[in-house]
């Protein structure tokens, strides 16, 4: 079977390695110069920075779909964070987030006694949401299998998916830095903790069952190791190769144009983000979706050492409900607004010239192209300052240079409203209510990416991936049954 995937992000590289080890002939059409779409590094004058992806979650997840694709384990190198990162509140104080459970109690005891018993609940709750919700939401595509199953509806309400993230953790701490400290990981996926569903408490859990990460060289050298690995198993790979059209007669598609080209493929994967890539497919009945948060990204190269000991950190703003009904509701910038910032070069020093290094800030902010250019650098220059007070008092003479990124940005590279994460993790966004990966009407155009189920994040799209390759290898399977037939 000759298959073109159309975008080069993570989604479609794992995708396109799975295929070819299934006997396909693939290429993979990027519509810019570099691969990985958001799992890139920016790389400016022999510094290099991760311009997405940061926090490495579900290693096991990521490690068994390379050994599948069979990718030497040795070239990637994890790192285990631990202390995962502070969480600084805004009156002055800090709370360690570790995975390491005696030591995150032990810091509980300092600062929470009477919360101490409540955590260790919490966790053995998870334990037990966190297999179930695994194999009933992540391991399991929707287009064959029917979702309302007796034992997925008990799964349901077993998770609780009809509360938020935020009135399940309410339910577990009463002080309101606990409950942010274990919500706000809803912004991993572009959600507000008070409007996600329950389902999503999975990631906080996972952070203390599975740790958090950080690849040596940066998270984007997961692309070059699978681009380098393509390249040997003889996939094509179009760059520079925006596609502006699929052709279709009645159910199935015939041809992609690209670059003013037309060219004929028996298969079609969409990897661009699915409601702008959608619109390459000519389908009367499009939904309506709503976007994950936007981000306000500021990179940094610095002259000699921040002064922190922390590769990840968050900074807390304002209350965060407040914060989060700004983002979602109001669709504004918050005044003291919420960020996190990440400082690989603590730990790796490959990313940056001698005695120099790389930071990045993450602001979430509203998918909200209404909000002017400047707007943003305001409120750039107004985080910075506030590292001033709180992360590295010397940091504006560190700074060597810096580039922002807005919404405005995402936009343009084709990431629906300018939201960072794709569609926004809703309930009626999530599950079986998720585009699934034969998202259309016709036979053979496919979708893999993070507005796909199982949804964002690098893993959990690379597992989206591996549950589009199990499907066409047993639709193919069932097309050459029905030949012998
Ligand atoms: C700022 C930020 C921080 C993040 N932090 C984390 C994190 O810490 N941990 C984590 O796990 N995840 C994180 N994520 C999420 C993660 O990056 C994404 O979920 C994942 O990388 C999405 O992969 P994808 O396969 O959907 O493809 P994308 O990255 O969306 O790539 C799609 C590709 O398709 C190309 N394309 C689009 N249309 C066309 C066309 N018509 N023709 C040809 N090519 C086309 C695009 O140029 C792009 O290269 C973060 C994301 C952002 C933006």
């Amino acid at each position: 079977m000759e298959t073109a995937i159309i975008g080069g992000g993570i989604g479609g590289l794992v995708t396109a390695l799975y295929l070819q080890q299934q006997g396909d002939i693939v290429t993979v059409y990027e519509r810019k110069e570099k691969l990985g779409g958001r799992l890139s590094f920016l790389q400016k004058d022999g510094y290099k920075v991760d311009e997405g992806p940061t926090i490495v979650l579900l290693p096991d997840m990521i490690k068994d779909i390379l050994k599948e694709i069979n990718i030497p384990l040795e070239k990637i190198n994890l790192v285990k964070i631990d202390p995962m990162y502070p969480i600084h509140y805004r009156d002055g104080t800090t709370l360690m987030k570790w995975s390491n459970v005696k030591k995150q109690i032990e810091e509980l005891e300092r600062f929470f006694p009477n919360e101490v018993e409540q955590f260790k609940v919490y966790l053995q709750n998870m334990e037990e949401r966190f297999s179930k919700g695994k194999s009933a939401f992540l391991e399991k595509s929707f287009v064959e299998d029917s979702f309302w199953t007796k034992e997925n509806v008990k799964t349901l309400i077993q998770l609780k998916a009809y509360q938020t993230v935020r009135a399940q953790v309410n339910a577990y701490f009463t002080s309101e830095k606990l409950r942010d400290a274990f919500s706000l990981q809803t912004l991993y996926i572009g959600g507000a903790p008070q409007q996600t569903p329950a389902i999503y408490s999975l990631v906080p859990y996972s952070e203390h069952a599975h740790g958090i990460w950080y690849l040596n060289g940066g998270y984007a050298t997961l692309v070059e190791i699978l681009v380098s690995e393509m390249k040997k198993r003889n996939i094509k790979i179009e760059r520079n190769s925006e596609v502006t059209e699929i052709n279709a007669h009645e159910k199935n598609a015939y041809s992609l144009v690209v670059n003013g080209v037309e060219k004929k493929y028996g298969r079609f994967i969409l990897n661009g983000d699915l409601p702008v890539a959608r619109k390459l497919v000519k389908e009367k009945k499009q939904r309506k979706y709503v976007s994950s948060s936007g981000a306000l990204l500021i990179y940094l190269g610095v002259k000699g050492k921040l002064t922190t000991g922390h590769v990840h950190q968050f900074f807390m703003g304002d209350a965060l409900k407040n914060v989060m009904d700004n983002i979602f509701i109001q669709k504004q910038i918050p005044t003291n607004p919420a960020y996190y910032v990440f400082y690989p070069s603590l730990i790796d020093e490959t990313l940056a010239p001698e005695g120099h290094g790389v930071a990045y800030v993450l602001v979430p902010v509203p998918a909200n192209v209404n909000i002017n250019r400047e707007d943003y650098e305001v409120c750039a220059q107004h985080i910075l300052k506030d590292m001033e007070k709180r992360l590295d008092e010397n940091i504006m003479n560190k700074i060597v240079w810096k580039e922002i990124r807005t919404p405005h940005d995402a936009k343009q590279d084709r990431l629906f409203e300018g939201g960072a994460f794709g569609l926004a993790p809703t309930l009626f966004q999530s599950g079986v209510f998720r585009p699934q990966l034969k998202p259309f009407s016709y036979d053979n155009i496919y979708a893999v990416g993070a507005s796909v189920h199982p949804g964002g994040g690098v893993p959990i799209v690379m597992q989206g991936a591996k549950l589009l390759a199990e499907y066409l290898s047993r639709e193919k399977r069932e097309v050459l049954k029905n030949e012998h037939k």
